[in-house]
């Protein structure tokens, strides 16, 4: 969602006549686009500030964007005195009115956007989100939902296909919370417009929901061969107990019967999920179902976060961390290595098969590169193929993390 949003930033500066630079020091401003979804992440931002300091003189600009605008607001510039605009996420008009007051340049005709967007164009189509999970902090710095009209998502989607673009990734916290403003339908009804586009060849979606996840999508991802056959649906934990102190809206039940009707539909269906591990309260025992569900459903991808309290979620104010941080080690530690054998198992079920990549680009060593339906990076070894071609991939290796293979006749 940052990347979408840099993008609309970007776009719109270059629509206002300013160009990229090539680095920092030629440059004239700086825009830091923030997160703040672990303490990590808003570390990040605080040393980049620190650093830029150096950087700064009185006709530089450094301006910052994104989730830490809502969390800390005009407060940053008090405690960061260099820093010269807080601009709110998505509203950019006034930022640069801004600029263009402060550079008194000849401005001349704006420079053509075309060309910016890669072969995957990125659409948010949500912002915020209606849920409140107990450990989350995307709704207070990211707000409630507001939906994007279809026809809009449409525009966007199709302009970008104009300008080179071949996959779409519609994007929002919780995707399948989409419903068009005008009564055009949810995100099922979204995804299969979008699919109609000419000129597009893949459509993605991310970051689904369990408990609003509609059954039509999964029949609508099967039917159109132009949709990712990829769910990017995070569990967060095996435990009822757990998920309910995270109130997640579903029990773990729920969960498997939506992979197993998804299996049914899309037998080769890419899955990837999300778990915490060292929740408040989590037990030995909790943990384990957590790890027995791993074991069960098998998923391609599992991201693990050890749990951090943010300041200001429910969880962080009502319960203690109470999970030591040695023991939270061993049990993220424990997954990953339960993980990695069990997504080596998955990529390697792909040799001796054929599968269609969308290239994306080429690697440092000029080997063109792209993913495969289910989302798995695809290396295609002794070929030449052009960012945005679509090819046939004869897979000969797996690693846990990609395949490679080269192309079919
Ligand atoms: Fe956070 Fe996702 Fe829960 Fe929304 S659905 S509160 S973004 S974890």
């Amino acid at each position: 969602m940052n990347l979408a949003d840099s993008e609309s930033l970007a776009r719109q500066l270059l629509a206002a006549g300013y160009v990229e630079a090539p680095d920092i020091e030629r440059a004239d401003i700086a825009v830091l686009n923030t997160c703040v979804v672990r303490q990590a992440s808003e570390d990040k931002v605080y040393s980049k500030l620190h650093e830029l300091r150096a950087w700064k003189t009185p006709d530089r600009t450094i301006a910052l964007t994104g989730c830490l605008v809502r969390k800390e607001g005009e407060e940053l510039k008090q405690r960061f005195p260099h820093l010269d605009a807080v601009v709110p996420i998505g509203d950019y008009a006034p930022f640069v009115g801004e600029l263009d007051a402060r550079y008194d340049w000849a401005q001349g005709e704006p420079l053509p956007v075309a060309g910016r967007t890669g072969i995957s164009h990125y659409v948010n189509v949500i912002q915020g989100c209606d849920h409140n999970c107990t450990f989350c902090i995307v709704p207070r710095v990211r707000g409630r939902e507001v939906h994007v009209p279809i026809n809009q998502v449409l525009a966007e989607c199709r302009q970008s296909v104009a300008e080179g673009a071949r996959e779409v990734v519609l994007l929002g916290q919780n995707v399948d919370d989409y419903r068009d403003p005008g009564g055009a339908g949810g995100l099922a009804s979204l995804v299969r417009a979008v699919q109609e586009l000419d000129g597009l060849s893949r459509v993605r979606f991310m970051t689904s929901h369990p408990q609003d996840l509609e059954m039509e999508l999964l029949e609508v991802m099967a039917t159109f061969p132009k949709v990712a056959h990829e769910l990017q649906l995070p569990i967060q934990s095996g435990d009822d107990r757990i998920l309910k102190r995270m109130a997640r809206g579903y029990q773990v039940r729920h969960y498997r019967a939506i992979v197993e009707r998804a299996r049914q539909l899309m037998p080769e269906l890419g899955l990837y999920t999300d778990v915490i591990v060292g929740f408040p309260g989590e037990t030995e025992e909790m943990f384990l179902n957590t790890r027995r569900l791993l074991e069960k459903l098998e998923f391609d991808v599992v991201h693990l976060a050890q749990y951090s309290p943010r300041p200001g979620t429910f969880a962080a104010t009502r319960w203690a961390d109470d999970v030591p941080a040695e023991e939270k080690k061993r049990r993220i530690n424990d997954l990953l290595e339960l993980q990695r054998g069990i997504a080596g198992r998955r990529t390697r079920r792909w040799i001796g098969r054929t599968v269609e990549v969308l290239v994306e680009g080429s690697d440092e060593l000029g080997r063109p590169y792209g993913r495969n339906r289910q989302g798995k990076r695809v290396i295609v070894k002794r070929a030449r193929a052009s960012a945005g071609d679509m090819v046939e991939v004869l897979i000969e290796e797996a690693t846990p993390g990609q395949l490679a293979g080269t192309m079919a006749a």
